[in-house]
Formats: structure tokens, C-alpha cells, sequence
């Protein structure tokens, strides 16, 4: 074979292989040739340099300008150049590389445009920024950005001397639904009063999903049709047909409502919704169906709950809680990376456990938690040095820390002295942080976590995707691990939405360099998704539900 011959069989391989499109322009022959896949990117061609405009009037206006100073092609001195472009279907994203070659004299000789189809990268972070601001389940805002912009409401009601109200709605015995039609079925219905719900939202009124089957509304001066009791006997009327769901069920629902107004009930948007919500509870505890107002006595009535406190406070003196400990499974391998600490309250009095969702809210309230906290860190990190000394593989310990444990200034001291006492090498120790602790005060909490790392401690991220997930936010963590959390993985099989945005966390996860763990994976089918799709860890009831210390060792030894 002729050397000539040789390289036009490479140079057509390559051509005909390159995901990416070509336009070389020799300024000698003063012509134009396209290459690779021009003709699967434009339905034009490009024959000379007049025709070279619709290859620019083909981008969405913003690009247009951009794209034309990058490719013109004259005879002067050309800089290499690079830029990202929007078709103008608003379909498409490229990304334009310019390369322009010189001879011996600095004179242009050729000129390279190198276009790459980079759609997927672009919507994938496009996702995240969605799921930054919305739930995808109901596509309202999610709890963290709802809590922003009400924020916003009540600093513009300062300056303006106007009222903001804050209505929670939450759906009646939610629960019958889920457990007797499934949680599709439940799913569904969250997203049909959703959209209702989305219905009522105008520029003096946001809707957000807060949780579950807890949607929140704020209505900035209530007046004429946007009253909270207009906005109330709306939703009432509509509530009056029944929704239908795709497995033919036809369901009445009603809701509970709970209302609480800025400047009167508070000034924070946090507590706001927080009053709302407790009015809302207070109003399901009289009959279902119901609309609250808020007022002090419930208020009051509530923070000081004066038996459950002080069973709580009980219950920290006499220590009557006990960990167990939920084991994490590598995806691939299926081989014990380690166990997550979840803490029980044995409520001996009533011989019953007290979930932790219900009382940790609780002890946050009292300020009981840090001296729980303080408890937690140190049996679960003396209970790791135990493991690691009695068998061969160590393993490592993931301990879930609260808000207020973070903000105390000797967090840091302190757990550093736990793990010392102990002798346990910190990389086996991971602390599970969640998104509501770095809303609280992002720059301390940055440095302290920064602080723990450098000692060489891991930091997880919790619950990831239920609140204001950033990009730009992630990149300013110490971050090692990601948990995706389980409202994803319950929906992932069957959602495409989630699926989307499942794969785009676990492609982000990969290019930051963290470790994704999959949280709540039930069944045999998700976990081999999420295999699949490149997850690194599982934890779920598929693999292991939470267990005490001798089934633990069981799997150690
Ligand atoms: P989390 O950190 O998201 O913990 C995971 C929860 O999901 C655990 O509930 C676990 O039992 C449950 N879980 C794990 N796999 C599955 C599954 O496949 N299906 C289902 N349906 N559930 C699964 P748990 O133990 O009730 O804990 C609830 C929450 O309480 C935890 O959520 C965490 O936020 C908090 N918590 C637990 N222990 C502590 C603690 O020691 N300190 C603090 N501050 N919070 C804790
Ligand atoms: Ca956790
Ligand atoms: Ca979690």
C-alpha cells in the first residue's frame, strides 16, 4: 500500500468514527469541506464561505453573534477560540473549538472547527439545577428553596409593612392510602393535588412540597381572590371530586390545613412554616378536615409538651437508648464496606422502641440532643475500635450528627478526643452530614467539616436530593460520600424523570470523585440498577435491615 494510499484510509476511519463534526477551511484553495458527522448535526451543507452564515443563523439568537465571531473565516491573523452554542430548536448544545494553523510566514493556512454534540453533559446539569429549586415528584419548589422565597416575601412585608401568610396543607390519613393501594398509587395522588395546588400560585403566591403528603403555600398582602380563606374554599370545592388514579381507583380526599402569618406568629420564614405546621397537627388532633389558625396558647401548648419532655429528659439520664447498626454493602463486589449507627429509644415504661424521626426533632427542640449526640458519637466510635481489634477486615462507621451538634464551637475537639480515646483510625469514621445543617450557617460548618477531613475523618452527605442540592455548593464541601436518598430509589424503576436524574447524580458523583451510596434499596431489581448504573454502595432492606451487635458480628466473622 502507497503511503498516500495509507493515509486516506486512516484519515477516513477517522472521519467516519469521530462523534464530532468538522469544517476545514484551507485559506490557500480558499475552500470549504465538511467531516465526520455534519450531516447527522445540520440538515446543511457547507460548500463554500458564503454559504458559512447558516451555519451561524442555525443557533438560538443569544449564540448567534457569538458563534460568527468565532468561525469567520478572513484572511488576518486568527486567535484559537472555543465556545458553547444552543441550536436554534432549542434541542441541541454544541460545543465549537476553533484551531487555525500558520505557515513560516505567521500567514493562516488552515482552519479547523471542531463541533461537539454535548446535549446530554448540559441537560444532566440541567437536572441538578432543577433539583436544586424543585421536588421532582410534584414539580412545585422543594421545602429549602420554598423556605428562600419566603424569606424573600417577609423581608419585602418588612420594608413595605405588609402581611405574609403561611398555609400548610396536609392530606388526610395519607397513610391508608399508601399502605392499602401502594405507594404508586400515593405518589400519584401527591402529584394530582400538587398540580392543583400549583394552580393557585401567581407572583404574590408560592407553592411548595415540603414533604411526603405536606404541601406549603405563602401568600404575600392576602387580599381580594388571595385571601387565605378564598385560597382555602378553593381548594375545598375542588376537593369536593374525587381524584382518579391510573389503576383505575377513584379517591375523595380532604386535607388539614394550618395557618400562621407574619408579623404575628413570627418573623423568621423557618419558624413561620414550623408554626404552621404545629397548628396544622393541632387541628388534625381535633377532627380531620379541618382549617388552623394559628394562636399563642397552641403554640405554647406545644413547645412546652411537658410529658414528653420530660420523659425525653428521663430517658438521657438513664440512658435508655441503644444503637443498631445497618450494614452498607459494596454494589460489585456485595462485599461489608460498613455499618451506619441508628439510634432506638427502648421506652421501657410502655415496652416500646420510639422512632428516632419522632424524638430526634424533639431533642433538638429541648437541647436534649447533645448530650444524645455526645452519646451516639461515643458508643458508636468505642463499638468501631471493638470490631476493628476483634476482626481482620475493618470496617467503617457512619454516625449521623444533628444541626445543633455542629454548631456547638467544641464540635470539633470533641470528636477528635472521642476518637483518640478510642485509637480507631479516622478514615474509618464517617459523619453523615444533611443539607438543613449547611443551610443553617454554611461558612462555619464548611470549616469545621474542612477541619475533621484534614484530620482525616470521611464526610457524607445525607438525604442528598431532598433539599437545595447545588453544584457550586457541592465544590465548596469536603465531600467524600453522597447518599442519594430513598424517596429516589422508591420511585427509581418506574419514574423516568428520576431515573434521569438518578443516573445524573451517580455521572456527577463520578467526575467529583465521591462515592455514592444508595440509601433504602428494597428489592433485587433496584440494587441491580444502581449496579449498573455505577452506584458504589447499597443500603437497604434488600441486603440488611438494621441490626444489633451480635447479628453484626454474625456478618463480621
Ligand atoms: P437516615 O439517616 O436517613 O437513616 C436511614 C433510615 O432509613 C433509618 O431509619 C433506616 O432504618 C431506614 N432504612 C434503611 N433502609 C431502608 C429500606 O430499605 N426501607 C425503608 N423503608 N427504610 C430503610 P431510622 O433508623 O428510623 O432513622 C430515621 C432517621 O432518624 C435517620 O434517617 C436519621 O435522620 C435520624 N437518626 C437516626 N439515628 C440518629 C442519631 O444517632 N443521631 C441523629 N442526629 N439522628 C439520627
Ligand atoms: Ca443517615
Ligand atoms: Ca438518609
Amino acid at each position: 500500500m502507497s503511503e498516500l494510499q495509507y493515509q486516506l484510509d486512516m484519515y477516513r476511519l477517522v472521519c467516519e468514527t469521530s462523534c464530532d463534526a468538522f469544517l476545514f477551511y484551507s485559506f490557500e484553495e480558499d475552500e470549504v469541506r465538511t467531516l465526520g458527522k455534519w450531516n447527522e448535526f445540520f440538515p446543511f451543507e457547507i460548500k463554500t464561505i458564503e454559504d458559512l452564515p447558516v451555519l451561524y443563523d442555525n443557533m438560538a439568537d443569544f449564540y448567534v453573534e457569538k458563534v460568527r465571531n468565532l468561525v469567520y473565516l478572513e484572511k488576518r491573523k486568527l486567535p484559537n477560540g472555543f465556545c458553547e452554542a444552543l441550536n436554534r430548536n432549542k434541542k441541541n448544545w454544541y460545543s465549537i473549538n476553533v484551531t487555525v494553523e500558520y505557515d513560516e510566514n505567521d500567514k493562516p493556512k488552515n482552519k479547523l472547527i471542531c463541533i461537539s454534540d454535548i446535549t446530554k453533559f448540559k441537560r444532566q446539569n440541567e437536572e441538578l439545577a432543577y433539583l436544586a429549586y424543585y421536588d421532582p415528584l410534584t414539580g412545585l419548589y422543594n421545602r429549602n428553596y420554598f423556605v428562600r422565597l419566603l424569606g424573600e416575601f417577609i423581608r419585602n412585608a418588612q420594608d413595605d409593612d405588609k402581611i405574609v401568610s403561611v398555609m400548610i396543607v396536609d392530606i388526610d390519613d395519607f397513610r391508608k392510602v399508601n399502605d392499602g393501594m401502594g405507594m404508586v398509587a400515593g405518589d400519584e395522588l401527591v402529584q394530582q393535588l400538587g398540580s392543583v395546588l400549583k394552580e393557585l400560585s401567581n407572583a404574590n403566591v408560592i407553592v411548595g412540597h415540603v414533604n411526603s403528603d405536606i404541601y406549603s403555600i405563602a401568600i404575600y398582602e392576602p387580599k381580594n381572590d388571595f385571601t387565605v380563606d378564598s385560597i382555602y374554599q378553593r381548594i375545598q370545592t375542588r376537593l369536593r371530586r374525587p381524584f382518579y388514579l391510573s389503576n383505575g381507583a377513584e379517591i375523595n380526599v380532604t386535607v388539614s390545613v394550618g395557618v400562621a402569618s407574619y408579623p404575628e406568629a413570627s418573623k423568621d420564614a423557618v419558624e413561620l412554616i414550623n408554626c404552621a405546621e404545629i397548628v396544622m397537627f393541632r387541628g388534625k388532633s381535633l377532627g380531620k378536615n379541618l382549617i388552623q389558625y394559628f394562636d399563642t396558647p397552641i403554640l405554647d401548648d406545644f413547645l412546652n409538651n411537658v410529658q414528653m419532655d420530660n420523659k425525653l429528659r428521663e430517658a438521657v439520664s438513664n440512658n435508655h437508648f441503644t444503637l443498631q447498626y445497618q450494614p452498607q454493602f459494596y454494589a460489585d463486589t456485595q462485599k461489608l464496606r460498613g455499618v451506619e449507627a441508628l439510634i432506638r429509644w427502648e421506652d421501657a415504661g410502655e415496652n416500646t422502641t420510639i422512632s428516632p424521626t419522632v424524638f430526634i426533632p424533639l431533642a433538638e427542640k429541648n437541647g436534649t440532643i447533645i448530650s444524645i449526640g455526645n452519646w451516639v458519637m461515643d458508643e458508636s466510635i468505642r463499638q468501631c475500635a471493638e470490631w476493628h481489634k476483634k476482626y481482620q477486615n475493618p470496617i467503617i462507621m457512619s454516625i449521623n450528627v444533628s444541626a445543633i451538634q455542629y454548631m456547638k464551637i467544641d464540635f470539633v475537639e470533641n470528636l477528635i478526643a472521642v476518637i483518640e480515646k478510642y485509637g480507631v483510625d479516622p478514615k474509618y469514621i464517617e459523619l453523615e452530614v444533611t443539607e438543613s445543617v449547611l443551610i443553617a450557617d454554611f461558612d462555619s460548618v464548611a470549616t469545621k467539616l474542612k477541619a475533621l477531613k484534614e484530620y482525616g475523618v470521611r464526610i457524607s452527605l445525607d438525604d442528598f436530593g431532598t433539599g437545595y442540592s447545588s453544584l457550586a455548593y457541592l465544590k465548596k464541601l469536603p465531600i467524600d460520600t453522597l447518599k442519594i436518598d430513598k424517596s429516589f430509589i422508591d420511585t427509581v424503576l418506574y419514574d423516568h424523570a428520576t431515573q434521569v436524574i438518578t443516573e445524573s447524580i451517580i455521572n456527577m458523583v463520578k467526575t467529583m470523585g465521591f462515592e455514592a451510596v444508595a440509601e433504602g434499596v428494597e428489592h433485587e431489581l433496584q440494587y441491580k440498577y444502581l449496579n449498573e448504573i455505577g452506584c458504589d454502595v447499597i443500603q437497604g432492606f434488600y441486603f440488611a435491615r438494621p441490626k444489633n451487635v451480635e447479628e453484626i458480628e454474625k456478618l463480621l466473622s
